[in-house]
């Protein structure tokens, strides 16, 4: 082979496929292959240093190449890398589920693994159905069904698309998925604001209890994305609506999952969103920032409750079929425990609440003001900014325009990276980004904005 044929990014170019991306476009695109991490950076084959202004996808939590998880990574790999958890236990994750039940809500006490959101989550919708099926009454048997929200996104798995509520990802798939019932999520900006906030959240929930009165007897569960529907495009509910949510779910005995694939470790800048709003839910799903982005590894905990009924009595005791090859990965475990150890020795989630304002004010200051910003939604570190042709009408762009990722391609010539959810901007910095890395992220967005602006 000669050595332009061993150029990582044409090899890239001819075999491989990205997700949730044209492809034709990908073709045509000079986008960076990243070789190297440090710190808040990602570092490119030609050298280029990059901002990670979207902490690689929401997962990593305390920067690239933390000595510590590096090193809690190396020194298991010198133990073992993989053994099984059917039939086996390990160190790591046995370890890793103690501490994860001590940190979760009170009342969830077991821990179901898997490697991803999606399967975090089809795990807890598998579970629930499951829990309902094995009920001694005939009546809650029938509860087998779900609710989910609009613009819900919770993975790419058959059964998380089924309860994903985003037409553009989800539609191309509806003949292959289960029956939902979905409800609306407060989104202000577009379906609320002639109302005031209060009212529009009194709406909401009112219609949500007008819908669990028609089919709480063929309900089950219901799942949300707490505080921030984050695919949907950073989409944050009214203060309430997640408590809410819970009494509703309470009177007519639905379980309540939390997907907080999203939102967990820190995002919002507390350890799970649901703590904002003293909410514990039935199931809580992790992923992304489980290992603080190291490597792929999911957790499903649910209360003793729920485990009690797969108990079974007597001669039958009962299973939960369900399980993949890399259930409970003690590198994976390694890494989570590590990254935990790290939250409490940097104290981040403290160090992290001043940086939550000053975030909050330069976006007031640099990105709010631009003309064709709607609205800035933020909630710890995670920020959406959608940007619309007129601001009066709060009237999208046609999608074909790409605004969105026309800002982001002229982020990356500016050394940040962000990505757009539609014209959707997202910032989701790592937690520890320093304040000078904030600024860098802000201002270099707040220019990118006003270059396509200027080109539009
Ligand atoms: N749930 C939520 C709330 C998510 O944001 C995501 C991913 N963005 C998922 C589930 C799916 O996670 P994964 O991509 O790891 O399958």
């Amino acid at each position: 082979m000669s050595p332009e044929n061993l150029d990582p990014g044409i090899l890239d170019k001819e075999y491989v496929w990205h997700p949730f991306t044209p492809m034709r476009l990908w073709m045509e695109d000079d986008a960076p292959v990243i070789e190297r991490g440090e710190g808040s950076y990602l570092i490119d084959t030609r050298g280029c240093r990059y901002l990670d202004g979207v902490s690689s996808l929401w997962c990593t939590i305390h920067g690239h190449n933390h000595p510590q998880i590096t090193a809690a990574i190396k020194a298991q790999a010198d133990r073992i890398a993989h053994s099984t958890t059917l039939g086996l236990a390990n160190v790591p994750s046995a370890m890793l589920a103690r501490r994860l039940v001590e940190l979760a809500p009170r009342g969830l006490t077991k821990v179901f693994y898997s490697d991803n959101g999606s399967t975090a989550v089809e795990v807890a919708l598998k579970i629930a159905y499951q829990y309902r099926r094995l009920a001694p009454e005939a009546a809650e048997r029938k509860k087998t069904g779900f609710i989910s929200f609009r613009n819900a996104y919770h993975g790419d798995t058959l059964g998380s698309v089924s309860v994903g509520g985003i037409e553009l990802f989800h539609g191309a798939f509806r003949d292959l998925l289960f029956p939902v019932e979905f409800a609306e999520y407060p989104y202000y900006y577009r379906l609320g604001c002639s109302r005031s906030r209060q009212a529009y959240l009194e709406d909401c929930l009112d219609s949500l209890e007008r819908l669990m009165q028609r089919v709480a007897e063929r309900t089950g569960a219901l799942i949300i994305e707490p505080l921030v529907q984050g695919a949907g495009g950073m989409i944050i509910a009214e203060p309430g609506f997640l408590s809410g949510v819970r009494a509703l779910c309470e009177r007519f005995d639905i379980l309540l999952i939390a997907d907080e694939v999203a939102t967990g470790f820190g995002r919002t800048g507390k350890m799970f969103a649901v703590e904002h709003e003293n909410v514990t839910p039935d199931f809580l799903c992790l992923a992304k920032g489980l290992t603080a982005g190291y490597l792929p590894l999911a957790a499903t905990l649910v209360t003793r409750k729920i485990f009690d009924r797969f108990l079974g009595s007597g001669e039958s005791p009962l299973t939960f079929y369900h399980g993949h090859s890399f259930t409970g990965n003690p590198l994976a475990a390694a890494a989570a425990q590590a990254s935990l150890e790290v939250f409490e020795k940097e104290h981040v989630l403290e160090q992290m609440q001043p940086k939550i304002e000053f975030l909050h004010e330069l976006l007031e200051s640099k990105i709010a003001p631009l003309a064709i910003v709607g609205e800035v939604r933020q909630c710890g570190f995670m920020t959406g900014i959608e940007l619309v042709a007129d601001l009066k009408q709060r009237e999208p762009f046609p999608p074909s325009l790409r605004v969105g990722a026309k800002v982001t391609r002229e982020a990356r010539k500016g050394g940040v990276i962000i990505r757009p959810l539609g014209d959707v901007l997202v910032l989701m910095p790592h937690l520890s980004f320093s304040k000078d890395e904030l600024k860098q992220l802000v201002l270099v967005t707040a220019r990118s904005i006003e270059a396509v602006q200027a080109g539009l």
